[in-house]
C-alpha cells in the first residue's frame, strides 16, 4: 500500500479525531483542515504530527493534541469580525487556526526562540493578521484591549482579573484553570461585568508561568 500524504494525513486527522469527537463547528472543522500541521513540528519529529497526541517543541512546551485545539477553539465561538487574544503562542499551530477564522489575532509568547520560530512559519504561510508579542502574557496584553476573545494555551492557578478587565462585554475566555498536574477546561463568559463560568472537561497542559500564573 502507498503510504498516505500529508494531506491525506490531515484530512483523516480532522475525521478521526475532531468530527467523531463530536466538533460540529463547520468553520472549525474548515480551519483544521487548512493549516498544515506538520509545518509546526521540529523536523526530527514530524512524522508525529498528525498523532492523537501533544508533542514537545523545545523549552519543555508542548504542541497541543490536535482534538484540543478544535474543542478549545470551538468553545471560543470566534467570529470573523473578532479581535482575539492568544495567550501562550507556542509552536503558532492554534494561532493560524484562530487567524482563518477572524481578522485579527494577537499572540504573546515568553520564550522568544520559539516566538520566532511560529511568526516564521506563519510567514511562510503567508499570514499577515497576526500580531506577535514577546513577554509575559499571564497578565494579558493590555496595549491591544478589549478583545472579544481570549484564549490561555497554558495551565494557570486562575485567570488573572487583569485579563478579564481586557475581555469586551460579552466576550469569551476559554481557560486550563486548576493545580499543575491537571485543569478543568473553562469558558468564561463576560456578562454585564459578571463572569460566568462553563466547565468543559479534564485536561492536562504545560504551566502558564509569570505575575498571573505560577512562580517561575
Ligand atoms: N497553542 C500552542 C500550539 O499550538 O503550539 C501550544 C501552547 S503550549 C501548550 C503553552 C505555551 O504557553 C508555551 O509555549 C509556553 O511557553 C507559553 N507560556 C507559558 N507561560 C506564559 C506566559 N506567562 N506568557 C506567555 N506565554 C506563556
Amino acid at each position: 500500500m502507498t503510504p498516505l500524504d500529508p494531506v491525506e494525513k490531515l484530512d483523516a486527522m480532522v475525521r478521526e479525531q475532531i468530527i467523531a469527537r463530536g466538533i460540529k463547528d463547520p468553520r472549525v472543522i474548515e480551519a483544521m483542515k487548512w493549516v498544515p500541521r506538520d509545518r509546526f513540528f521540529p523536523q526530527a519529529i514530524e512524522s508525529h504530527a498528525f498523532d492523537d497526541a501533544a508533542a514537545p517543541i523545545g523549552y519543555g512546551q508542548t504542541i497541543s493534541q490536535p482534538y484540543i485545539v478544535a474543542l478549545m477553539t470551538e468553545a471560543l465561538e470566534v467570529q470573523a469580525d473578532h479581535r482575539v487574544l492568544e495567550i501562550g503562542t507556542g509552536s503558532g499551530y492554534q494561532t493560524a487556526i484562530l487567524s482563518k477564522l477572524t481578522k485579527e489575532v494577537f499572540t504573546i509568547e515568553r520564550h522568544k526562540p520559539l516566538l520566532d520560530q511560529a511568526f516564521e512559519t506563519l510567514s511562510r504561510l503567508g499570514i499577515r493578521n497576526v500580531r506577535f508579542c514577546f513577554g509575559d502574557g499571564s497578565v494579558g496584553w493590555p496595549a491591544h484591549a478589549p478583545y472579544d476573545r481570549i484564549i490561555i494555551t497554558a495551565g494557570t492557578p486562575q485567570v488573572d482579573d487583569r485579563i478579564f478587565a481586557q475581555l469586551a462585554e460579552g466576550g469569551i475566555c476559554v481557560a486550563p484553570v486548576g493545580p499543575l498536574d491537571e485543569q478543568s477546561l473553562i469558558q468564561f463568559t463576560k456578562q454585564e461585568n459578571r463572569i460566568l463560568r462553563k466547565q468543559i472537561c479534564g485536561v492536562k497542559f504545560v504551566p502558564l508561568i509569570g505575575e498571573g500564573g505560577w512562580p517561575t
